[in-house]
């Protein structure tokens, strides 16, 4: 009886094992698919200082849209292009269309602002990053000045003297680099000064225990104060309301970004937002 369950649990096992694994391929064919007719599209979230609060920058996030499930959110997606290779193909897209679309508001006679781009851990370890970035910005006319891109803390620490040697050269090419979602990795202090970072970005787990949770409160002090010893500017992820605004503008947070000042938006909707250029929300 028992060689019996046994057996029949390993069939059950591997028979839901092949599902997900013909999921998986499923979906890959599917990505593939989209990467060749360009169903994504990038939405920008504006990036508000804390001082005007007017917008600064944006941030794009891709967005897959299906032609049967519609918009898909990038945490479903991503992880599988990095797990099937599609990344890097998928990652260049996000490059170039951001740059192409941040030149467009230039061209537009628009304010101009800072394009963050979000960098997957794959895509940050693949040995050509550096050419494509450059080549992106090169032919789209973006300023190299312009352009952030965002990674997070475990994607330093994995490899550090290859990452801080990424970093450097990224540097160079005049493009300043974000720490996403900070202090929810396991970087040291003494470790973020080795590497030539200009933005913290305090993740959102932290801003949404404020103003209550004291230990939110504490941890969020800690980063501010931080980063300006370290000579960095702060960011804020995640704001969605007025006391979080005033208590983090209160604490010395420079910029701020979250569903208070504005979702993500189609890049219609923030050309509009540009062209009015008052204070958010
Ligand atoms: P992230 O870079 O930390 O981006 C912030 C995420 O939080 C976005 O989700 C944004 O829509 C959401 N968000 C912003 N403000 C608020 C708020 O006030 N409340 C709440 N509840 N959420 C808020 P999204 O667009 O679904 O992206 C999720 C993650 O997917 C991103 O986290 C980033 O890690 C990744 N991602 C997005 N676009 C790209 C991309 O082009 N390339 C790569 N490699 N990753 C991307
Ligand atoms: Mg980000
Ligand atoms: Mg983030
Ligand atoms: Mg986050």
């Amino acid at each position: 009886r028992a060689k019996e369950k046994g057996r029949n649990c390993i069939q059950f096992f591997s028979a839901d094992m092949n599902a997900r694994a013909y999921e998986e391929l499923l979906m890959s064919k599917a990505l593939r698919d989209a990467l060749d007719q360009e169903q994504f599209v990038l939405h920008y979230q504006p990036s508000v200082c804390l001082d005007t609060f007017k917008i600064v920058g944006v941030e794009a996030l891709v967005r897959w849209e299906h032609p049967e499930q519609g918009l898909v959110p990038p945490s479903t997606f991503i992880p599988l292009a990095e797990r099937n290779g599609l990344i890097g193909e998928l990652g260049r897209w996000v490059f170039r269309e951001a740059c192409r679309q941040a030149v467009a508001w230039r061209d537009q006679g628009l304010p101009s602002l800072r394009m963050a781009v979000n960098v997957s851990a794959r895509q940050f370890g693949q040995r050509h990053l550096i050419t494509e970035l450059s080549r992106e910005i090169d032919s789209s006319g973006m300023l190299a000045s312009d352009l952030h891109i965002e990674i997070t803390e475990s994607m330093m620490m994995e490899n550090p003297d290859r990452a801080r040697r990424t970093l450097e050269a990224v540097a160079r090419m005049g493009v300043d680099i974000a720490v996403d979602d900070f202090g929810t990795g396991h970087s040291s202090l003494s470790y973020l000064k080795d590497f030539p970072i200009h933005y913290l970005k305090v993740d959102r787990s932290f801003v949404m225990g404020l103003p209550e949770d004291q230990d939110a409160l504490a941890i969020v002090r800690a980063i501010v104060a931080m980063a300006k010893n370290l000579k960095l500017k702060v960011i804020a992820e995640g704001v969605e309301t007025a006391r979080q605004r005033d208590l983090l503008a209160e604490m010395g947070c420079d910029e701020a970004q979250g569903y208070f000042f504005s979702r993500p938006r189609r890049a219609a909707d923030i050309a509009q937002l540009l062209k009015e250029n008052r204070p958010l929300p």
